[in-house]
């Protein structure tokens, strides 16, 4: 391990490995297939980024996001390290160079989006790549009983036999038991491999709170606590309107949503990590990737889908392991909204294929064309084109992705682009013969290294001031010598986008299964159950019922909840009641008792399990019949 801790020491400046993280290490340096499951902000990219230093060799990394895939990225190469990201937002060209570098260039780290994996071009040149291990995160997106499924991530099974015998890590933040089964089935895993820590947060208080004026309730949380937080909402109008309510209530409060221009958001996001604001409000889109410590609450106006999102949301507080605060408001109306969601999101079969239809002539792909093409798209365009409904077109191209027929991208920042494509010797000839561009081409030599050998973001807005010129002149400047074949020239652009993995179908040949379709809503209804309950149940230890989620059985009650919180009110230590709760239990286990004899057969003082078997019967886990008879509810 020394080599491991010295690497660390060297390239990320940490004395220490956090726990897991060494074991993760041991596991995959011994050449094993691993399953890691680490909460966010938990140090992933660490565990598989300091063995791979410490070996010849390149890392593929799969990962959906093509913002983070940046971000970590740009990471590296910061630290001195060369990596590489290839996603569909690249032209072709671009990927090929990318690609070649890292055949010939000794490249240690290829990120690479699912969508690429099962391209031609992809596997020709991985085959020849030296790669040492493959990493797979958000590997949950494998499981198709997973709340997040791509059907892309299977192909990861085809990069493993065009790879024989290189070892997986597979990494997650969220997987119930069955998930992390299906995981290692899907990934081929030689041998059962899974490393886990607790999911247990102490320093995390769960509270719900059946409410009926939720917004007020909010408030109360966040002037209660303090510091800062997040406030999670469904809808993006509702950001806004519940910032604006905070304002006006003198809380510094911004709303964030997806529709956002992402320099707004970059900077709102800024702004809050900075402490400059307190509480930003959002919808789901927010959060990825932030790596926030002090945290202090995050307060759910309306429920998550799933336990999952709930559990991952929540989870950005109290990273810094001080006391925080996760707050879930809930009232009967939420309910009715859960059904509703199954509706938007379960169109029907004959709506979906109508979408998809729609789509192909939209982008105008040509029947049986179009295969692994990348096209711009503006979903809300779209939708009013053929006068579908945002959310259900939405959840139509979801189940399209499901189905294996196209990929949807999150947005694509990317920055201008250029690459010299002639020598030196014909530059240095051009450079004479053009007198006019001599000095630009001198500025961007100067101005950035490397664009001999590949592809270099550009910022036209710096080479301008630079060159006391206009932004427009730089463009004409850049078009030129594009035109003239001295560079490739890739302006920026910022869109969502869609790759059709197959071919365009026509009428006929396009196939929803019908039993998947109904599989699939079962467990999206299955879900929301257990999310509806979780909010409802004014009994269970709420980390306990989250932890019993994720297949931890026989953890304690955490007796900070509010479920906790309200049985304190019986003036029993946590101990008490749950060695009487489960004397109770074990007594009760095997049939009906008589009240009365329940006491008795507990052998405890019998002042302190009455009050337990009162509690009990209140929140009913213990039913009577016919006026003394007892049974045990389980839950
Ligand atoms: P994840 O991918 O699990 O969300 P990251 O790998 O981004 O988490 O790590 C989260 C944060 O923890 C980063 O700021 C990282 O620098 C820090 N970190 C990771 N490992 C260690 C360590 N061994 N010692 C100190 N800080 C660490």
């Amino acid at each position: 391990m020394e080599v491991y801790r010295k690497i660390l020491q060297r390239y990320w400046g940490h004395d220490t490995f956090r726990p897991l993280q060494e074991e993760i290490i041991q596991s995959v340096a011994e050449g094993k297939d691993t399953l890691a499951l680490m909460p966010t902000g938990g140090g992933k990219s660490i565990t598989f980024q300091v063995p791979v230093m410490a070996h010849e060799g390149i890392c593929i990394v799969v990962t959906p996001l093509i913002a983070l895939m940046k971000d970590q990225v740009a990471n590296l190469v910061k630290r001195g390290i060369k990596a590489m990201a290839v996603y569909s937002g690249l032209t072709v060209r671009e990927i090929d160079v990318a690609l070649d570098n890292c055949i010939y260039g000794d490249y240690k780290f290829l990120y690479v989006s699912p969508e690429r994996l099962g391209t031609e071009l992809f596997r020709a040149r991985v085959a020849k790549m030296p790669v040492n291990l493959i990493v797979v995160d958000e590997a949950h997106c494998i499981s198709q009983w997973g709340y997040d499924f791509r059907p892309s991530y299977l192909q990861i099974s085809r990069l493993r036999e065009l790879l024989p015998g290189i070892p997986v890590l597979a990494l997650t933040a969220t997987a119930t038991p069955d998930v992390v089964d299906d995981i290692q089935e899907k990934l081929h895993f030689g041998e059962k491999n899974v490393l886990k820590k607790s999911f247990e947060r102490e320093n995390l208080r769960y509270i719900v709170k059946n409410t009926e004026d939720k917004t007020k309730q909010m408030l109360k949380v966040i002037r209660g606590v303090g510091g800062q937080g997040i406030v999670y909402v469904r809808n993006r109008k509702k950001t806004v309107e519940i910032a604006d309510f905070l304002a006006k209530n003198n809380v510094a409060a911004e709303a964030y949503h997806a529709g956002m221009k992402m320099e707004l958001r970059n900077e709102k996001q800024k702004d809050w990590s900075k402490s400059k604001t307190d509480v930003i409000v959002a919808t789901n889109a927010f959060g990825m990737g932030i790596d926030k410590p002090d945290v202090r609450f995050v307060i759910h106006m309306d429920l998550p889908d799933s336990i999952e999102s709930y559990f991952q949301e929540a989870g950005r507080a109290g990273r810094d392991g001080k006391v925080a605060f996760a707050v879930l408001l809930y009232n009967d109306s939420d309910k009715i909204s859960m059904d509703r969601r199954i509706q938007v999101n379960f169109p029907s079969i004959e709506y979906v294929k109508r979408v998809y239809h729609a789509l192909g002539s939209y982008l105008r792909v040509p029947y049986g064309g179009g295969k692994e093409n990348v096209y711009d798209f503006n979903l809300l365009d779209f939708a009013s084109t053929y006068k579908f409904h945002p959310l259900t077109t939405y959840s139509s191209l979801k189940i399209l992705q499901r189905a294996g027929y196209i990929e949807l991208t999150d947005e694509v920042n990317n920055p201008s682009r250029i690459f010299f494509i002639t020598g030196r010797d014909e530059l240095y000839r051009f450079q004479v013969e053009n007198a006019s561009f001599d000095s630009f081409i001198k500025l961007l030599l100067r101005s950035y290294s490397g664009v001999f050998s590949g592809f270099v973001p550009i910022d036209e807005e710096f080479l301008a001031r630079k060159a006391s010129v206009s932004r427009d002149v730089v463009y004409q400047y850049l078009k030129t010598l594009s035109r003239q074949k001295i560079i490739q020239y890739i302006p920026a652009k910022k869109t969502p986008l869609i790759v059709f993995t197959t071919e365009r179908m026509d009428e006929g040949s396009l196939f929803i299964s019908t039993s998947d379709y109904t599989e699939r809503k079962k467990r999206f209804e299955k879900r929301a159950y257990y999310m509806l309950q979780y909010a409802k149940d004014s009994y269970r230890c709420r980390s306990r019922t989250l932890l019993a989620y994720f297949g931890e059985t026989g953890a304690k009650a955490c007796g900070t909840c509010d479920v906790c919180n309200n049985r304190n009110d019986l003036n029993l230590s946590k101990y008490e009641v749950d060695v009487i709760e489960e004397k109770i239990r074990e007594t009760v286990k095997h049939g009906k008792v008589l009240l009365d004899e329940l006491v008795d057969l507990l052998d405890y003082p019998p002042e302190k399990s009455l009050k337990v078997i009162r509690w009990l019967i209140d929140h009913e886990r213990l039913v009577c019949e016919n006026g003394n008879i007892v049974k045990y509810v389980e839950r």
